[in-house]
């Protein structure tokens, strides 16, 4: 069967360099959302435990569930609370939420910055803060999230000075944070009380050169088993659709992964393994054929080279990896 191996030493690698930005392990909370961007949420949370990570942010209820036991605080980004929890607080990213939620529960508002996606307005801050209060909530923090972090088009900086407004006008007693990992290596002197950290951990983040020319190791290879192999003669063709007509007899191995696993289709015809083997066809739902008679082959070690050439991001590479391939940390 396929399966998907962790470098220890490179999550590692990549969480030393993180420290460093944040300037203690502590304001480290790492991004376990989707699977921990494919690489297995469980997985992911013990190595990070092993680190000494004690912070991390989830998706859902049922994340938060599977993280609790690991680290000393979980922040649930879209969920309304089920049981209550001293670890797991819950963020409001609209006024419509609060009514949702129990009393006592710890909350931490979301506002919008100029992304405009999830998060309360910016001049309703004030009056949130009273409807929270009012409803027994617990405020702990109030954070936004940016959405050109990556990008040289001024909107990040839009959003930081407005984030800083946010600041200034809240009271005093609450923690806040902003950044993603690149905000966070676009800072030079990081000081929030803690940065929300995904994809620079997992060692796939690509930021453009004026930003950032800090390097990190991908943690996840993925890896797939031969089931059978052909000789192929000159004239014939491989696959689906016949989209590949064989110019010389070849010997094809066809193995145990395809798009239904989240090896992109796009791949069919134009991907080459890290190895330098080449794809033979159309993938298939649970195979992809490749010019090669190895048992195994590695298909990639670093997602942010496949996005490339399917035209995505690392992030849609790695969760697109579906939950049942077998992950073993290495
Ligand atoms: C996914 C997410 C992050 C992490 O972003 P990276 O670019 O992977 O570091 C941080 N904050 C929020 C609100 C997110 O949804």
């Amino acid at each position: 069967m396929s399966y998907i191996t962790l470098s220890r030493e490179n999550f590692f690698y990549n969480l030393d360099k993180i420290a460093k930005q944040t300037k203690s392990v502590d304001k480290i909370a790492l991004v376990l959302k989707d699977n921990a961007y494919g690489h297995g949420i469980c997985e992911m949370a013990s190595l990070a435990k092993e680190y000494g990570v004690t912070k991390a942010v989830v998706r859902s209820n049922n994340e938060a569930k599977k993280v609790e036991e690991f680290f000393e605080y979980v922040l649930v980004l879209a969920d309304i609370p089920q049981e209550k929890s001293p670890k797991v607080r819950y963020t409001i990213n609209d006024i419509s939420a609060i009514k949702k939620f129990p009393k006592d529960t710890l909350v931490e508002l979301k506002v919008n910055t100029g992304m405009n996606r999830n998060g309360i307005s910016m001049d309703e801050v004030q009056s949130v803060i009273e409807l929270i209060q009012e409803q027994g909530l617990k405020l702990e923090a109030i954070f936004t999230h940016h959405g050109c972090a990556d990008e040289l088009n001024g909107v990040y900086e839009l959003q930081k000075s407005n984030f800083l407004e946010v600041k200034k006008s809240s009271p005093k007693g609450l923690r806040f944070h902003s950044c993603n990992s690149a905000a966070l290596f676009r800072e030079s002197d990081f000081s929030e009380d803690m940065a929300r950290v995904g994809i620079a951990a997992y060692g796939c983040m690509e930021l453009p050169r004026e930003i950032s020319l800090e390097e990190f190791k991908p943690v996840l290879s993925l890896y797939a088993q031969k089931i059978s192999s052909q000789v192929v003669k000159k004239g014939e063709y491989i696959g689906y659709g016949a989209t590949l007509e064989v110019c010389d007899e070849c010997l094809v191995s066809n193995y145990d992964i395809g798009y239904g696993d989240g090896f992109f289709r796009a791949n069919s015809n134009v991907y080459e393994t890290p190895e330098g083997v080449k794809i033979a066809g159309r993938v298939s739902m649970d195979n992809s054929s490749f010019l090669s008679n190895e048992e195994e082959l590695l298909l990639f070690n670093d997602a942010s080279k496949v996005a490339e050439v399917v035209g995505t991001i690392s992030y849609e590479v790695l969760t697109s990896l579906k939950a049942y391939i077998k992950r073993q940390i290495v």
